[in-house]
């Protein structure tokens, strides 16, 4: 996104809709700071300035995917609005985590801190040997699963307001994999949540006695279906 300098008053009205801070005083024009906007539209959809000074150019690659990751009006190309998967928290549909496996979310820079790609790279990188990724995530498509490498260089340094890596693996590796994260985390330079998702059975959560003997503690959260979604695999 940018301002053009000639008709914008610096009446500083668009400041406090940016969601990460990228528009900037300097003396008594305003600017977007390049590096740090996340292409998420918001002080531009927002109709906030009353003179049209704020603009969008056209996006190329791979600031492109800035816009795919962080603004939910453009579309990604694996047909995913935004970041990860609805079916990653439902489980409703394709049936994505059977019993005995635990599905995994890595949701980085939310809210509001944003993330580079070169966070989410440490995490893929360091998961790839233990995980499954998801197929059909945003960010899977640009990581060579196997290594959990970018596959385009270029991208580390792009900026999003939140990337969601998505895998599963078995009940049994489930405290191995957030050990793994939790060694990484301080080299991490954003905020992320850990989400895991396991199929209830008998009215218990299998993999929760996993990690109680390990002494990481988990918020139980419910996600019901009600039978909106018709299951296409067997569980
Ligand atoms: S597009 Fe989003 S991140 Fe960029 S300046 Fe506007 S509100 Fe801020
Ligand atoms: S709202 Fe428009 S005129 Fe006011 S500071 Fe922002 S870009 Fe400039």
């Amino acid at each position: 996104m940018i301002i053009d300098a000639e008709t914008c008053t610096g009446c500083r009205r668009c400041i406090p809709y940016c969601t990460v801070g990228a528009i900037k005083l300097n003396g008594k024009s305003v600017f977007i700071d390049q590096d740090t906007c996340v292409e998420c539209g918001v002080c531009l959809r927002s109709e906030v300035c009353q003179v049209d000074s704020i603009g969008q150019p056209e996006l190329s690659w791979p600031r492109v995917l800035r816009a795919q990751f962080s603004d939910p009006a453009v579309r990604h190309p694996t047909g995913v609005a935004g970041r990860g998967t609805e079916e990653m928290k439902t489980n409703d549909v394709t049936g994505r985590f059977k019993e005995g496996e635990v599905g995994f979310g890595f949701e980085f820079g939310r809210p509001g801190v944003g993330t580079t790609f070169a966070d989410v790279e440490k995490a893929t990188r360091a998961l790839a040997e233990h995980v499954e990724f998801s197929k059909d995530n945003p960010v899977t498509l640009l990581i060579d699963p196997k290594t959990g490498r970018l596959q385009d260089n270029r991208v580390r340094r792009e900026r999003v307001l939140s990337a969601i890596i998505e895998c599963k693996t078995s009940e049994e590796k489930a405290v191995e994999v957030i050990r793994i994260i939790q060694t990484i985390a301080g080299k991490i330079d954003t905020v992320f949540s850990v989400d895991a998702i396991n199929r209830c059975v008998d009215g218990t959560i299998p993999v929760k006695k996993h990690l109680d003997k390990a002494g990481i503690h988990v918020r139980v959260n419910g996600k019901t279906c009600i039978g909106l979604g018709r299951p296409l695999a067997d569980i």
